[in-house]
């Protein structure tokens, strides 16, 4: 098997959220990765827009990394079908292997797991433990008080603009992927099959 073009590191909610909008962009999400030669590196649970990520990557021919710790295992919370899935004894564990094998990161819409694992990778980012692209997907505007608290953060001279800038926020998921792969310096040319 040739190797994927690029590995994208997606957090995302372990449910669905209440509006449609979140699966399908989703779906969007694993759809692209799959058709552009690309392998998703994610959490391994089976939930919530985590296991319609996977699936929608799995059913469009991609390769899925999950990363779970033994504890989720334990609950039946893995998901089996990824191509790989690499059980871990701990959660730092998990981020560390998570962070290691992507060379991009995308937040979508989710909860305070995602909030935990999106506002890790942005602080490692500022502090230059790694240079690697970092978006955050805003469907349904689900971000948008997160972003007013942001900049509330900014003008009280907590954060810079530079590091608001270390982060691509936009709603439409097949272009910030593409920014943030081409971000990475690594190409995402459609598969063969898709041209
Ligand atoms: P949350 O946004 O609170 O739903 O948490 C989602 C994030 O936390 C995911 O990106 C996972 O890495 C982790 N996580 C939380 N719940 C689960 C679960 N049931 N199975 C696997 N990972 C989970």
């Amino acid at each position: 098997m040739t190797a994927p073009a690029f590995s994208l590191c997606v957090y995302c909610g372990s449910r669905p959220g209440s509006n449609p909008a979140y699966a399908d962009a989703a779906r969007r999400v694993g759809q692209w990765i799959a058709r552009h030669n690309g392998q998703l590196v994610y959490g391994g649970g089976t939930g919530g827009l985590m296991g319609i990520t996977a699936n929608a990557v799995l059913e469009a021919g991609g390769r899925v990394i999950g990363i779970i710790p033994k504890a989720l295992v334990d609950k039946e919370w893995a998901h089996h079908g990824c191509t790989e899935l690499h059980i871990v004894d701990t959660m730092h564990e998990r981020k560390r292997m998570m962070a290691e094998k992507s060379d991009a990161f995308l937040a979508l819409p989710g909860g305070i797991g995602t909030l935990e694992e999106l506002f890790e990778v942005w602080t490692w980012r500022q502090l230059g433990y790694h240079d690697k692209p970092i978006g955050i997907l805003n469907t349904a505007d689900y971000y948008q008080g997160l972003l007013d608290f942001m900049a509330t953060s900014v003008s009280q001279e907590f954060l810079g603009d530079w590091q608001m800038g270390l982060v691509n926020i936009s709603d439409a998921p097949e272009a910030l992927l593409r920014e943030l792969v081409q971000s990475a310096g690594l190409t995402c040319a459609p598969r063969l099959d898709q041209i």
